[in-house]
C-alpha cells in the first residue's frame, strides 16, 4: 500500500506500514545470545526480517535457543575471525540472499587502570568493538555482500563520547566506532548502504553485571537512565535505523540514553 506524500511534488508516495517494515529482509546481529544482541534480534524478527544471529561458538547452545526462540539461523562465529565477513557472505548467500541490515552489537569490556592495563587486554578490546567490525565490513562490501539499501548499525556507547575511568580502551573503541561511522557514510555515498551508529546509556546486562563496581557506578550516573535501561530500548532504536523510517539518516550517532547528561 502506497500514500500520497503530504506535501510532497505531485507523485510522491511513501509505502504505508500495512505489514511489517521489515518483511523479506535479511538481517545480522552479532553477540545475538543475550543482553542487547538478543533483544535487537527479537525485534527485527517480530518486525518481520529473517534473522542471523552470530555469536562466539563457545556460547552455541544459548544462541541456539535464542535464534529458535525467533525463528532465527544461528551462525556460530568468532567476530574476530580474520574471514568473518567472508563467512557471513557465504551464510547469508545459503538463505538466498545479500544482507540488508547488519547490526555490529558484539562487543567486550577489559577495564583496569591504565597503570594495570596489560597490552594484550588493549588489543583484544580493540579488535573486538573495532577492528573486527572494520573487517567485516570491509569484506562484506569488497564482495558485494550487502543488498541494495542495506543498513548498518554499529553499537557504540555514551562511554565513548564522555569516557570513563578504568574503561580507556573501550572508550577508545566506542568512540572510534561513532568516527568511523560518519566516515564511512561519506565514504559509501551513492552506493545505496546508510551507516549510522547507537550509543547506549546504560543497560543492566550481564556485562554491566561483569564490570567493577565503581566503574559501573560512574557509568550509570552517564545517564539518566539510572535505573539501568532495558535492552529492548535500545533494539527499538536499531529497528528505527533498519527501517524505511530512517531513510534519510545517515552517519548520526543516536544516543539512547535517557535525558543527555554527558554534556558534550
Ligand atoms: P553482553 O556481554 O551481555 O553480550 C555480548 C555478546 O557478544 C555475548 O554473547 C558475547 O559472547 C558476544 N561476543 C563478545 N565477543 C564476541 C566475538 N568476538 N564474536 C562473537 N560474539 C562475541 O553485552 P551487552 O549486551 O551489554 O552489550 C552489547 C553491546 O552494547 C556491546 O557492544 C556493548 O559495548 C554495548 N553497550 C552496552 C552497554 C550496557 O550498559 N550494557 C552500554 C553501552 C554500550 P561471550 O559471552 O562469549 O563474550
Amino acid at each position: 500500500q502506497v500514500l500520497p506524500v503530504v506535501g510532497a511534488p505531485k507523485g510522491v508516495k511513501v509505502a504505508a506500514f500495512s505489514e511489517k517494515p521489515l518483511t523479506g529482509k535479511l538481517a545480522v546481529v552479532t553477540g545475538a545470545a543475550r543482553g542487547i544482541g538478543a533483544a535487537i534480534a527479537e525485534v527485527l524478527a517480530r518486525e518481520g526480517a529473517t534473522v542471523i544471529g552470530v555469536d562466539r561458538p563457545a556460547d552455541e547452545s544459548v544462541l541456539g535457543t535464542t535464534m529458535s526462540s525467533i525463528g532465527g539461523i544461528a551462525c556460530p562465529l568468532d567476530i574476530t575471525d580474520a574471514d568473518a565477513g567472508k563467512k557471513l557472505a557465504a551464510v547469508a548467500a545459503q538463505k538466498g540472499g545479500k544482507i540488508d541490515i547488519i547490526v555490529h552489537n558484539a562487543g567486550i569490556t577489559r577495564d583496569k587502570m591504565m597503570r594495570n592495563m596489560a597490552a594484550h587486554l588493549w588489543d583484544m578490546v580493540l579488535d573486538v568493538n573495532l577492528g573486527a567490525i572494520v573487517r567485516c565490513n570491509d569484506q562484506l562490501l569488497a564482495g558485494d555482500a550487502f543488498g541494495s539499501n542495506a543498513r548498518i548499525v554499529c553499537i557504540s556507547s555514551i562511554g565513548g563520547i564522555a569516557g570513563n575511568a578504568g574503561q580507556t580502551n573501550y572508550a577508545a573503541t566506542k568512540s572510534a566506532v561513532i568516527g568511523y561511522v560518519d566516515a564511512m557514510a561519506k565514504q559509501l555515498e551513492g552506493k545505496g548502504i546508510s551507516i549510522n551508529a547507537i550509543a547506549p546509556g546504560f543497560i543492566e546486562t550481564q556485562m554491566t553485571a561483569a564490570i567493577p563496581v565503581v566503574t559501573r557506578e560512574v557509568a550509570r550516573r552517564l545517564s539518566s537512565l539510572s535505573q539501568g535501561g532495558l535492552p529492548v530500548d535500545i533494539a527499538e532504536a536499531v529497528t528505527f535505523m533498519a527501517s524505511p523510517l530512517a531513510a534519510g539518516v545517515n552517519g548520526a550517532t543516536l544516543r539512547v540514553c535517557g535525558q543527555n547528561l554527558v554534556g558534550a
